[in-house]
């Protein structure tokens, strides 16, 4: 059965795909894609993911987004673009669950302070760290480390990366020295990503109670779907109309996104994925509302990402993250046994310490918001054991 024939011919597909790292039998009962997905949705880092900030750490609400369920956020809205331009669905999916699976404890403040830390031994950088866990770190199959995932899903994991990172990476790093694009399904689920976490920002934001509706009103994108949401429902209040806004919000963006990313398609001319790589970007929104979604993307930075009290967490989680590289690069012999790197013959004490502080960055990074607290209870809290 051809489970893909209903995709567009710029579609990436399982029977053109440049395929794995280790050669496995094709799967009778799926595509190569699906089985990506599922590999995704099994492995450890995944799990790991419902207990990771995204904007607010596990512990401070029940109802605010985890990297897990903005993960699946972006995979609901990056699916329904994607059926509506007849690309590949289960690509998409694969790359929108693993995007963030490279993510330290504590969102953006963890990973800035595990950048720092790492400076000197090649960085720290999420989108890299990714990657690491879907070809390294997982260890679940008997052949191969990590899930042996397929070439495009690889890439559209990989979505930014320095020219140096790049040189290192081989094929996967390639387009960035050329200056290709990857596929259309990579594009569509990067922008997806925006897409949820703008919305579900504003959304968590006003639960928190550290936005208010008067501050985002100011904003004529949000101001403008709300109108709309009171015409529909006159009287309508509180939690409702925020979510009648946010839905509307949603919809526009998307509608925007297939609307501009069809006709930038259709004028482009490209029948194959190897003309797509070569096209310049093809998924857009219009300017309009590229600039709508800027607006937005300020105001969040400026009145949620950096207020007070977010900043207040993000000093904790910097400190947190930062004393523990700090003491396990100083007594590596605090490390679980999988952590400690044994001195390999032929390489020199600075080699060694590099290699020990990216295992120490891997032990850091799958952390989990609760797990780094409690681990640094235990190393710095005499009366913890
Ligand atoms: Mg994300």
């Amino acid at each position: 059965m051809d489970f893909e024939a209903y995709l567009a011919p710029y579609a990436a597909t399982s029977s053109h795909s440049r395929g794995r790292r280790y050669a496995e039998p094709a799967s009778t009962s799926r595509t190569e894609f699906q089985r990506d997905r599922d590999r995704i949705v099994h492995c450890g880092a995944f799990r790991r993911l419902e207990y990771k900030t995204q904007v607010f750490v596990n512990h401070e609400g029940d109802l605010f987004r985890t990297r897990l369920t903005h993960s699946i956020e972006v995979a609901q809205i990056a699916r329904s673009i994607a059926r509506n331009l007849g690309l590949n669905e289960d690509l998409v999916e694969a790359i929108s669950l693993a995007h963030d699976l490279g993510h330290t404890p504590f969102g953006h403040a963890g990973q800035d302070a595990l950048h720092v830390c790492m400076k000197e031994y090649g960085g720290f950088e999420h989108n890299l760290q990714s990657l690491r866990v879907v070809d390294m770190l997982e260890q679940r199959y008997g052949g191969f480390d990590g899930l042996n995932l397929m070439f495009e899903t690889r890439e559209g994991i990989l979505k930014h990366c320095t020219a140096a990172h790049a040189a290192e990476l081989g094929d996967i790093g390639k387009r960035f020295l050329e200056k290709k694009q990857p596929t259309l399904e990579a594009q569509l689920a990067n922008l997806a990503d925006e897409i949820a976490y703008n919305n579900h920002d504003i959304d968590d934001g006003l639960r928190s109670g550290l936005l208010t509706v008067e501050q985002l009103e100011t904003i004529d994108f949000f101001a403008r779907h709300k109108r709309e949401a009171e015409a529909a429902f006159p009287g309508i209040g509180g939690r409702r109309a925020i979510n009648e806004t946010v839905r509307r919000m949603i919809n526009a963006l998307i509608i925007d996104l297939i609307d501009t990313s069809r006709e930038r398609i259709r004028a482009s001319g490209v029948q194959t994925v190897e003309e797509v790589r070569i096209a310049g970007p093809l998924i857009a929104f219009s300017d309009s509302m590229r600039s709508e979604a800027l607006l937005l993307k300020r105001f969040l930075r400026k009145n949620l990402y950096q207020h007070y009290q977010v900043n207040r967490m993000t000093s904790k989680a910097r400190r947190v993250v930062t004393e523990l590289f700090h003491i396990f690069m100083e007594e590596p012999a605090l490390l679980p046994p999988s952590y400690q790197t044994a001195r390999d013959a032929g390489i020199d004490d600075t080699q060694h310490t590099a290699v020990q502080a990216r295992s120490v960055s891997d032990y850091i990074a799958g952390m989990t918001d609760r797990y780094a607290m409690r681990e640094h209870r235990r190393l710095f809290a005499i009366e913890e054991t």
